[in-house]
Protein backbone atom coordinates (compact mmCIF):
# COMPACT_ATOMS: atom_id res chain seq x y z
CA UNK A 1 0.00 0.00 0.00
CA UNK A 2 1.26 3.49 -0.22
CA UNK A 3 0.45 6.20 2.17
CA UNK A 4 1.21 9.64 1.99
CA UNK A 5 1.22 12.41 4.65
CA UNK A 6 3.35 15.46 5.11
CA UNK A 7 5.33 14.71 8.18
CA UNK A 8 6.62 11.18 8.65
CA UNK A 9 8.23 10.37 12.80
CA UNK A 10 10.40 7.43 12.55
CA UNK A 11 11.02 6.10 16.06
CA UNK A 12 8.62 5.34 19.07
CA UNK A 13 10.09 6.58 21.99
CA UNK A 14 8.52 9.47 24.07
CA UNK A 15 10.55 12.12 22.16
CA UNK A 16 8.99 10.58 18.58
CA UNK A 17 5.89 10.41 20.40
CA UNK A 18 5.39 13.55 21.61
CA UNK A 19 6.90 15.00 18.34
CA UNK A 20 4.02 13.59 16.36
CA UNK A 21 1.45 14.94 18.50
CA UNK A 22 3.07 18.49 18.67
CA UNK A 23 3.25 17.86 15.15
CA UNK A 24 -0.31 16.80 14.39
CA UNK A 25 -1.57 19.74 16.97
CA UNK A 26 0.23 22.43 14.89
CA UNK A 27 -1.84 21.25 11.94
CA UNK A 28 0.34 18.66 10.06
CA UNK A 29 -0.80 15.26 9.02
CA UNK A 30 1.78 13.68 10.48
CA UNK A 31 2.58 9.13 10.70
CA UNK A 32 4.19 8.07 12.97
CA UNK A 33 6.24 4.92 12.56
CA UNK A 34 6.27 3.13 16.01
CA UNK A 35 8.41 -0.46 15.64
CA UNK A 36 6.61 -1.33 19.32
CA UNK A 37 3.39 -1.72 20.16
CA UNK A 38 2.10 0.40 23.13
CA UNK A 39 3.21 -1.25 26.23
CA UNK A 40 1.56 -1.63 29.40
CA UNK A 41 3.22 -0.95 32.86
CA UNK A 42 2.59 -3.27 35.99
CA UNK A 43 0.86 -0.88 38.53
CA UNK A 44 2.29 -2.72 41.42
CA UNK A 45 6.25 -2.11 40.33
CA UNK A 46 7.93 1.08 40.33
CA UNK A 47 9.75 1.51 37.19
CA UNK A 48 13.44 1.21 36.66
CA UNK A 49 13.93 4.50 34.15
CA UNK A 50 12.42 7.34 35.74
CA UNK A 51 13.24 10.87 34.04
CA UNK A 52 14.22 14.47 35.76
CA UNK A 53 11.93 16.37 33.78
CA UNK A 54 12.53 19.91 33.68
CA UNK A 55 10.04 23.28 33.22
CA UNK A 56 10.56 23.33 29.25
CA UNK A 57 9.37 19.57 29.09
CA UNK A 58 6.86 19.83 31.54
CA UNK A 59 5.28 23.17 29.62
CA UNK A 60 5.50 20.97 26.16
CA UNK A 61 3.87 18.09 28.16
CA UNK A 62 1.58 20.34 29.38
CA UNK A 63 0.17 22.09 26.36
CA UNK A 64 0.14 18.46 24.61
CA UNK A 65 -2.25 17.66 27.32
CA UNK A 66 -0.18 14.52 28.46
CA UNK A 67 0.98 16.00 31.19
CA UNK A 68 -2.42 15.92 33.20
CA UNK A 69 -2.78 12.61 31.82
CA UNK A 70 -0.28 10.83 33.80
CA UNK A 71 -0.93 9.22 37.10
CA UNK A 72 0.19 12.52 39.02
CA UNK A 73 0.24 10.15 42.11
CA UNK A 74 3.84 8.40 40.89
CA UNK A 75 5.13 12.00 40.05
CA UNK A 76 7.29 13.17 42.32
CA UNK A 77 8.42 17.11 42.61
CA UNK A 78 12.40 18.07 43.47
CA UNK A 79 12.47 20.92 45.73
CA UNK A 80 15.96 20.60 46.53
CA UNK A 81 19.30 19.35 45.34
CA UNK A 82 22.17 18.01 47.50
CA UNK A 83 25.21 17.83 45.69
CA UNK A 84 28.08 16.01 47.17
CA UNK A 85 31.63 16.30 45.60
CA UNK A 86 34.55 13.75 47.05
CA UNK A 87 36.08 15.75 50.16
CA UNK A 88 33.84 17.75 52.10
CA UNK A 89 36.51 18.82 53.70
CA UNK A 90 37.52 21.16 50.66
CA UNK A 91 34.20 22.57 51.07
CA UNK A 92 33.12 19.86 48.06
CA UNK A 93 29.52 20.47 48.48
CA UNK A 94 26.50 22.17 46.28
CA UNK A 95 23.01 22.79 47.63
CA UNK A 96 19.85 24.26 45.05
CA UNK A 97 16.01 24.72 46.23
CA UNK A 98 13.24 25.59 44.54
CA UNK A 99 13.27 29.08 46.90
CA UNK A 100 16.33 29.61 45.54
CA UNK A 101 15.51 29.53 41.60
CA UNK A 102 12.35 31.31 42.68
CA UNK A 103 10.02 28.20 41.21
CA UNK A 104 7.69 26.51 42.58
CA UNK A 105 9.56 23.20 42.06
CA UNK A 106 12.90 22.46 40.27
CA UNK A 107 12.18 19.44 38.44
CA UNK A 108 9.45 16.40 38.14
CA UNK A 109 10.93 12.73 38.60
CA UNK A 110 8.55 10.84 36.46
CA UNK A 111 8.74 7.22 35.16
CA UNK A 112 9.07 6.06 31.75
CA UNK A 113 5.82 3.78 31.79
CA UNK A 114 3.80 7.05 33.05
CA UNK A 115 5.04 9.11 30.12
CA UNK A 116 4.71 6.83 27.70
CA UNK A 117 1.14 5.19 28.66
CA UNK A 118 -0.44 8.76 28.91
CA UNK A 119 1.53 9.81 25.08
CA UNK A 120 0.17 6.54 23.78
CA UNK A 121 -3.31 7.68 24.94
CA UNK A 122 -2.88 11.13 23.65
CA UNK A 123 -1.81 9.39 20.39
CA UNK A 124 -5.01 7.02 19.98
CA UNK A 125 -7.08 10.39 20.21
CA UNK A 126 -4.86 12.58 18.59
CA UNK A 127 -6.98 13.59 14.98
CA UNK A 128 -4.13 14.32 12.58
CA UNK A 129 -1.60 11.72 13.36
CA UNK A 130 -1.68 8.03 12.10
CA UNK A 131 0.43 5.19 13.53
CA UNK A 132 1.96 2.87 11.51
CA UNK A 133 3.84 -0.20 13.89
CA UNK A 134 6.77 -0.98 11.74
CA UNK A 135 9.96 -0.33 11.76
CA UNK A 136 11.55 1.68 8.08
CA UNK A 137 13.98 -0.29 6.01
CA UNK A 138 14.36 2.08 3.03
CA UNK A 139 14.65 6.11 2.53
CA UNK A 140 14.76 7.60 -0.46
CA UNK A 141 15.00 11.25 -0.82
CA UNK A 142 13.84 13.32 -4.27
CA UNK A 143 14.16 16.73 -4.83
CA UNK A 144 10.39 17.27 -3.95
CA UNK A 145 9.59 14.50 -1.28
CA UNK A 146 11.01 11.35 0.79
CA UNK A 147 9.83 8.21 0.70
CA UNK A 148 10.15 5.76 3.39
CA UNK A 149 9.67 1.85 2.55
CA UNK A 150 8.46 -0.06 5.19
CA UNK A 151 9.33 -3.95 6.68
CA UNK A 152 6.08 -4.83 5.22
CA UNK A 153 6.94 -3.28 1.69
CA UNK A 154 4.37 -0.21 2.42
CA UNK A 155 5.19 3.12 1.20
CA UNK A 156 5.11 6.29 2.55
CA UNK A 157 5.82 9.37 1.03
CA UNK A 158 5.82 12.40 2.62
CA UNK A 159 7.73 16.38 2.73
CA UNK A 160 10.14 16.18 5.66
CA UNK A 161 11.33 13.23 7.72
CA UNK A 162 11.78 13.16 11.75
CA UNK A 163 14.39 10.72 12.78
CA UNK A 164 13.41 10.05 16.56
CA UNK A 165 14.95 6.67 16.43
CA UNK A 166 17.66 6.87 19.07
CA UNK A 167 20.97 6.58 19.98
CA UNK A 168 22.10 4.19 16.89
CA UNK A 169 19.70 6.02 14.51
CA UNK A 170 19.00 4.32 11.27
CA UNK A 171 17.78 7.67 9.90
CA UNK A 172 20.70 9.40 10.66
CA UNK A 173 23.14 6.57 9.02
CA UNK A 174 20.75 6.81 5.72
CA UNK A 175 21.53 10.24 5.59
CA UNK A 176 25.29 9.60 6.26
CA UNK A 177 25.00 11.96 8.96
CA UNK A 178 28.74 11.86 10.81
CA UNK A 179 29.03 10.88 14.56
CA UNK A 180 31.52 11.93 17.50
CA UNK A 181 31.54 8.94 19.43
CA UNK A 182 32.99 8.87 22.73
CA UNK A 183 32.13 5.80 25.22
CA UNK A 184 32.45 6.72 28.99
CA UNK A 185 33.58 3.48 29.42
CA UNK A 186 31.07 3.24 32.26
CA UNK A 187 27.36 1.42 32.99
CA UNK A 188 24.79 3.47 34.50
CA UNK A 189 23.13 0.84 36.95
CA UNK A 190 19.18 1.55 38.16
CA UNK A 191 17.08 0.28 40.90
CA UNK A 192 14.48 1.62 43.05
CA UNK A 193 14.37 1.57 46.64
CA UNK A 194 12.43 1.68 50.33
CA UNK A 195 14.29 4.32 52.84
CA UNK A 196 13.70 4.56 56.16
CA UNK A 197 13.76 8.42 55.89
CA UNK A 198 12.51 10.70 54.28
CA UNK A 199 13.95 12.07 51.17
CA UNK A 200 11.87 15.84 51.97
CA UNK A 201 12.07 15.99 47.68
CA UNK A 202 15.51 16.27 47.76
CA UNK A 203 17.76 14.80 44.89
CA UNK A 204 20.82 13.69 45.74
CA UNK A 205 24.23 13.26 44.19
CA UNK A 206 27.36 12.32 44.97
CA UNK A 207 30.66 12.49 42.74
CA UNK A 208 32.58 9.71 43.46
CA UNK A 209 36.08 10.25 41.76
CA UNK A 210 37.14 6.81 40.47
CA UNK A 211 33.92 5.19 41.66
CA UNK A 212 31.47 7.11 38.86
CA UNK A 213 28.63 9.40 40.53
CA UNK A 214 26.08 8.06 42.05
CA UNK A 215 22.56 9.98 41.94
CA UNK A 216 19.49 9.03 43.99
CA UNK A 217 16.50 10.35 43.30
CA UNK A 218 13.15 11.51 45.01
CA UNK A 219 9.95 9.12 44.35
CA UNK A 220 6.79 8.79 46.00
CA UNK A 221 6.73 8.32 49.67
CA UNK A 222 10.14 7.21 51.50
CA UNK A 223 11.33 5.77 47.64
CA UNK A 224 13.94 6.86 46.15
CA UNK A 225 15.35 5.85 42.16
CA UNK A 226 18.93 5.13 41.78
CA UNK A 227 21.09 6.22 38.97
CA UNK A 228 24.44 4.94 39.17
CA UNK A 229 26.87 5.99 36.43
CA UNK A 230 29.65 3.42 37.49
CA UNK A 231 33.14 2.27 35.59
CA UNK A 232 32.77 -0.76 33.79
CA UNK A 233 34.22 -3.39 36.13
CA UNK A 234 32.53 -1.45 39.26
CA UNK A 235 29.30 -1.89 37.35
CA UNK A 236 29.68 -5.73 36.86
CA UNK A 237 30.25 -5.99 40.51
CA UNK A 238 26.88 -4.20 41.68
CA UNK A 239 24.75 -5.66 39.18
CA UNK A 240 26.79 -9.61 40.66
CA UNK A 241 26.09 -8.54 44.13
CA UNK A 242 23.06 -8.92 46.42
CA UNK A 243 20.48 -6.67 46.71
CA UNK A 244 22.05 -6.01 50.34
CA UNK A 245 25.27 -5.15 49.10
CA UNK A 246 24.08 -2.45 47.39
CA UNK A 247 21.90 -0.88 49.69
CA UNK A 248 24.23 -1.11 52.58
CA UNK A 249 27.28 0.47 49.85
CA UNK A 250 24.89 3.51 49.40
CA UNK A 251 23.64 3.76 53.46
CA UNK A 252 27.71 4.59 53.60
CA UNK A 253 27.90 7.06 51.37
CA UNK A 254 28.98 10.33 53.13
CA UNK A 255 26.07 13.18 53.63
CA UNK A 256 24.05 9.98 53.38
CA UNK A 257 20.38 11.03 55.60
CA UNK A 258 18.05 8.17 54.02
CA UNK A 259 18.72 5.33 56.89
CA UNK A 260 18.97 2.23 55.63
CA UNK A 261 17.44 0.89 52.09
CA UNK A 262 15.66 -1.90 50.72
CA UNK A 263 15.75 -2.68 46.87
CA UNK A 264 12.07 -3.02 45.58
CA UNK A 265 10.97 -4.79 42.88
CA UNK A 266 11.92 -5.67 40.70
CA UNK A 267 15.09 -6.66 42.88
CA UNK A 268 17.47 -7.25 39.75
CA UNK A 269 19.17 -3.43 38.88
CA UNK A 270 19.33 -3.31 35.12
CA UNK A 271 22.58 -0.98 33.28
CA UNK A 272 22.58 0.89 30.36
CA UNK A 273 26.24 1.97 28.49
CA UNK A 274 27.05 5.30 28.60
CA UNK A 275 28.74 7.56 25.75
CA UNK A 276 28.37 10.89 23.79
CA UNK A 277 26.76 11.14 20.23
CA UNK A 278 27.46 14.23 18.66
CA UNK A 279 25.80 14.18 15.28
CA UNK A 280 27.83 16.17 12.72
CA UNK A 281 24.40 18.12 11.96
CA UNK A 282 20.49 17.54 13.30
CA UNK A 283 19.12 18.39 9.63
CA UNK A 284 19.93 16.82 6.05
CA UNK A 285 18.45 16.89 3.07
CA UNK A 286 14.44 16.70 3.88
CA UNK A 287 15.50 15.51 7.35
CA UNK A 288 15.80 16.58 10.60
CA UNK A 289 17.28 14.78 13.80
CA UNK A 290 15.28 15.15 17.11
CA UNK A 291 16.13 13.63 20.18
CA UNK A 292 18.85 10.98 20.95
CA UNK A 293 19.53 10.36 17.15
CA UNK A 294 20.27 14.05 17.15
CA UNK A 295 22.38 14.08 20.41
CA UNK A 296 23.52 10.98 23.44
CA UNK A 297 24.82 13.15 26.84
CA UNK A 298 26.24 11.87 29.59
CA UNK A 299 22.81 11.51 32.21
CA UNK A 300 24.91 13.34 35.56
CA UNK A 301 22.70 16.23 34.72
CA UNK A 302 19.33 14.15 33.71
CA UNK A 303 18.72 16.39 30.44
CA UNK A 304 18.94 14.00 27.29
CA UNK A 305 14.87 13.75 27.55
CA UNK A 306 14.45 17.65 28.32
CA UNK A 307 17.13 18.15 25.37
CA UNK A 308 14.63 16.15 23.26
CA UNK A 309 11.70 17.84 23.90
CA UNK A 310 13.80 21.02 23.27
CA UNK A 311 14.31 19.62 19.83
CA UNK A 312 10.61 19.98 19.25
CA UNK A 313 9.98 23.21 20.54
CA UNK A 314 12.79 24.39 17.91
CA UNK A 315 11.01 22.12 15.44
CA UNK A 316 7.48 23.78 15.75
CA UNK A 317 8.95 27.06 15.78
CA UNK A 318 11.10 26.62 12.70
CA UNK A 319 7.93 25.50 10.81
CA UNK A 320 5.89 28.05 11.86
CA UNK A 321 7.64 30.30 9.92
CA UNK A 322 8.22 28.24 6.88
CA UNK A 323 8.76 30.38 3.28
CA UNK A 324 6.61 27.68 1.52
CA UNK A 325 3.26 26.77 3.44
CA UNK A 326 3.20 23.04 1.29
CA UNK A 327 6.71 22.02 2.05
CA UNK A 328 7.67 21.21 5.72
CA UNK A 329 10.82 20.05 4.46
CA UNK A 330 12.36 23.01 2.71
CA UNK A 331 16.52 23.72 3.13
CA UNK A 332 15.92 26.76 4.82
CA UNK A 333 13.40 26.01 7.05
CA UNK A 334 15.41 22.88 8.50
CA UNK A 335 18.51 25.56 8.47
CA UNK A 336 16.66 27.50 10.99
CA UNK A 337 15.86 24.46 13.26
CA UNK A 338 19.60 23.58 13.08
CA UNK A 339 20.54 27.19 14.00
CA UNK A 340 18.07 27.36 17.12
CA UNK A 341 19.20 24.31 18.36
CA UNK A 342 23.11 24.93 18.19
CA UNK A 343 23.81 26.58 21.17
CA UNK A 344 21.55 25.11 23.86
CA UNK A 345 22.52 21.10 22.56
CA UNK A 346 26.56 22.38 22.06
CA UNK A 347 25.99 23.33 26.07
CA UNK A 348 25.06 20.66 27.16
CA UNK A 349 27.26 18.03 25.74
CA UNK A 350 30.36 20.06 26.49
CA UNK A 351 28.73 20.72 30.18
CA UNK A 352 28.18 17.06 30.98
CA UNK A 353 31.09 16.03 29.38
CA UNK A 354 33.14 17.99 31.20
CA UNK A 355 31.97 17.23 34.39
CA UNK A 356 32.43 13.63 34.04
CA UNK A 357 36.04 13.93 33.10
CA UNK A 358 36.61 16.99 35.99
CA UNK A 359 34.78 13.90 38.42
CA UNK A 360 35.89 10.71 36.74
CA UNK A 361 40.02 11.48 37.79
CA UNK A 362 41.58 10.90 41.09
CA UNK A 363 44.85 13.28 40.32
CA UNK A 364 45.29 15.36 43.79
CA UNK A 365 45.24 18.85 41.89
CA UNK A 366 42.49 18.04 40.31
CA UNK A 367 40.27 16.85 43.44
CA UNK A 368 41.19 19.74 45.35
CA UNK A 369 40.11 22.22 42.85
CA UNK A 370 36.79 20.34 42.01
CA UNK A 371 35.99 20.64 45.66
CA UNK A 372 36.83 24.04 45.88
CA UNK A 373 35.42 25.07 43.23
CA UNK A 374 32.23 23.42 44.03
CA UNK A 375 32.38 24.72 48.07
CA UNK A 376 32.61 28.39 45.64
CA UNK A 377 29.75 27.95 43.61
CA UNK A 378 27.79 27.12 46.89
CA UNK A 379 28.37 30.46 47.99
CA UNK A 380 28.05 32.84 45.01
CA UNK A 381 24.04 32.99 44.70
CA UNK A 382 24.61 34.99 40.96
CA UNK A 383 26.34 32.05 39.09
CA UNK A 384 24.05 29.82 41.24
CA UNK A 385 21.13 31.35 39.90
CA UNK A 386 22.83 31.44 36.75
CA UNK A 387 23.49 27.45 36.81
CA UNK A 388 20.28 26.79 37.65
CA UNK A 389 18.25 28.59 34.80
CA UNK A 390 20.39 26.55 32.73
CA UNK A 391 19.91 23.49 34.56
CA UNK A 392 16.28 23.29 35.42
CA UNK A 393 14.97 24.73 31.86
CA UNK A 394 12.87 28.28 31.30
CA UNK A 395 11.28 28.78 34.52
CA UNK A 396 14.13 28.68 36.71
CA UNK A 397 14.31 32.05 36.66
CA UNK A 398 16.76 34.97 37.32
CA UNK A 399 15.89 37.98 39.23
CA UNK A 400 14.94 41.02 37.30
CA UNK A 401 17.60 42.86 36.53
CA UNK A 402 19.69 40.14 35.12
CA UNK A 403 19.64 39.17 31.64
CA UNK A 404 19.16 35.64 29.95
C1 LIG B 1 20.46 5.85 33.03
C2 LIG B 1 19.86 7.01 32.28
C3 LIG B 1 19.19 7.99 32.97
C4 LIG B 1 18.62 9.06 32.29
N1 LIG B 1 18.00 10.04 33.01
C5 LIG B 1 17.47 11.09 32.37
C6 LIG B 1 16.81 12.13 33.10
O1 LIG B 1 16.73 12.10 34.33
N2 LIG B 1 16.27 13.18 32.41
C7 LIG B 1 16.37 13.26 31.05
O2 LIG B 1 15.89 14.25 30.48
N3 LIG B 1 16.98 12.28 30.34
C8 LIG B 1 17.53 11.22 30.95
N4 LIG B 1 18.14 10.22 30.23
C9 LIG B 1 18.19 10.31 28.76
C10 LIG B 1 16.91 9.76 28.14
O3 LIG B 1 16.68 8.45 28.59
C11 LIG B 1 17.02 9.75 26.61
O4 LIG B 1 17.52 10.98 26.17
C12 LIG B 1 15.65 9.52 25.98
O5 LIG B 1 15.09 8.32 26.45
C13 LIG B 1 15.76 9.49 24.45
O6 LIG B 1 14.49 9.29 23.91
P1 LIG B 1 14.31 9.08 22.33
O7 LIG B 1 12.84 8.97 22.13
O8 LIG B 1 15.08 10.14 21.60
O9 LIG B 1 15.06 7.72 22.02
P2 LIG B 1 14.63 6.21 22.39
O10 LIG B 1 13.93 6.17 23.70
O11 LIG B 1 15.87 5.39 22.24
O12 LIG B 1 13.57 5.79 21.29
C14 LIG B 1 13.91 5.48 19.96
C15 LIG B 1 12.82 4.61 19.37
O13 LIG B 1 13.06 4.43 17.96
C16 LIG B 1 12.75 3.09 17.60
N5 LIG B 1 13.45 2.75 16.35
C17 LIG B 1 14.77 2.54 16.15
N6 LIG B 1 15.01 2.28 14.85
C18 LIG B 1 13.83 2.34 14.18
C19 LIG B 1 13.43 2.15 12.83
N7 LIG B 1 14.30 1.86 11.85
N8 LIG B 1 12.11 2.28 12.52
C20 LIG B 1 11.20 2.58 13.47
N9 LIG B 1 11.53 2.77 14.78
C21 LIG B 1 12.82 2.65 15.12
C22 LIG B 1 13.21 2.28 18.81
O14 LIG B 1 12.57 1.03 18.87
C23 LIG B 1 12.76 3.19 19.96
O15 LIG B 1 11.44 2.94 20.34
C24 LIG B 1 18.73 9.16 30.89
C25 LIG B 1 19.41 8.14 30.18
C26 LIG B 1 19.99 7.09 30.86
C27 LIG B 1 20.72 6.03 30.09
Amino acid sequence: MKFTCEICVIGGGAVGKASALALAQAGHEVALLASDEPKATNPDHWDLRVYALNHGAQFLLSSLKVWDAMDQSRITPVDAMAIHGDDVGLGGHLGFDAYGARVGTLAWIVEDGNLNQALDSALRFAPGVKRLTSSAAALQIDADKATVTLDNGDTLGCSLIVGADGANSWVRGQADINIAYRSYNQNAVVANFECELPHHGTASQWFLGGDGIVALLPLPGNRVSLVWSAPEPLADNLLRGSPQALCDRLAQLPGMTLGQLQMLPPTQPRAFPLRLIRAQSPIANRIALVGDAAHVVHPLAGHGMNLGFGDIDALLAALARRDHPADCGDARTLGRYARLRKEEVLLMQLATDGLQRLFSTDLPPVRHLRNVGMGLVDRLPFLKRRLMSHAFGRAASLPTGESR
